[in-house]
């Protein structure tokens, strides 16, 4: 593996992949087990998770020997920043958090990867702001609802949509933000982070098999997917099979109404159907 060459202008330290590699091992080690990644937002994994990338950051300083300032806003996303000449920042960073179960690479590259950035420019008299930035839920394993800490600093999160969900134990996603400092309806303060924010890149492991097959180690994101998640209920209204024949219409059955109701094909990839 070759070292970046390094860049014009700045005396940073040359990018080391290896560390990376190791970095991602160790926080593999620390919150996975033989099934991938267990990081999922809201649980102590997470929390570990977090409290190993801050205890990298630590190693990092801004150019007056000041160590990176660590933030979490109020949306819950970890922020580190190492001051520059101009408050404009170039912010990389990804996700921390796992679905259950999750790759080792997904998220954890583009966190590993941004935590290298800084520390190629640890103690340097940079120009800008550099920034890196662990968007909180991400992956929404828990409560089904994904890009939790990302809306909320982009201003497209509904508080009020998202108020009733409850985990798979019951609990309320609200109670559990509270848990974590996180206030639902202040969420969306988040957004006066990227009041400076000149550039973003994230770092992300392919989620598909076009690199691998054309022998590509990287390429840049062109376009991407949204996801929808739609949750149909079918009621109907029971009746004693026989006593009640169908010619008198008192029977209806949610099942084969469901049935009949044959859900798009666009829609077939994930589709739940709940009936009463
Ligand atoms: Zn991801």
């Amino acid at each position: 593996m070759t070292s970046a060459p390094e860049p014009l202008g700045l005396s940073g330290q040359p990018a080391q992949p290896d560390r990376v590699i190791a970095d991602l091992r160790e926080l593999a080690a620390l919150t996975g087990g033989p099934e991938g990644a267990r990081r999922v937002c809201w649980t102590p994994e997470w929390v570990a998770a977090r409290d190993w990338l801050r205890g990298k950051l630590a190693q990092v300083y801004s150019s007056d020997g000041a160590p990176a300032q660590v933030e979490v806003d109020p949306a819950g996303n970890l922020w580190a920043t190492l001051r520059g000449r101009s408050a404009d920042a170039v912010v990389v960073g990804s996700h921390i958090d796992s679905v259950p179960n999750g790759g080792w690479l997904d998220g954890a590259l583009g966190i590993t990867g941004a935590l290298e950035v800084l520390r190629q420019y640890s103690g340097v008299d940079l120009p800008v702001t550099l920034r890196l930035v662990d968007w909180a839920d991400e992956e929404g394993a828990r409560f089904g609802r994904s890009l939790f800490g990302s809306s909320a600093a982009a201003g497209t999160l509904d508080p009020d949509a998202l108020r009733a969900l409850r985990d798979r134990d019951g609990l309320l996603l609200p109670d559990v933000l509270a848990e974590h400092g996180v206030r639902i309806d202040r969420a969306r303060d988040a957004g006066s982070q990227l009041a400076r924010v000149a550039a973003y890149l994230e770092l992300h492991i392919e989620q598909g098999p076009v690199l691998e097959e054309q022998g590509l180690a990287i390429g840049p994101v062109l376009g991407t997917f949204g996801v929808e998640r739609h949750a149909i209920r079918f009621s109907g209204r029971t009746s004693h099979a026989g006593s009640a024949p169908r010619r008198l219409s008192v029977r209806r059955s949610a099942g084969s109404g469901g049935a009949r109701e044959r859900p798009p094909p666009r829609w077939r990839g994930h589709h739940g159907l709940l009936h009463d």
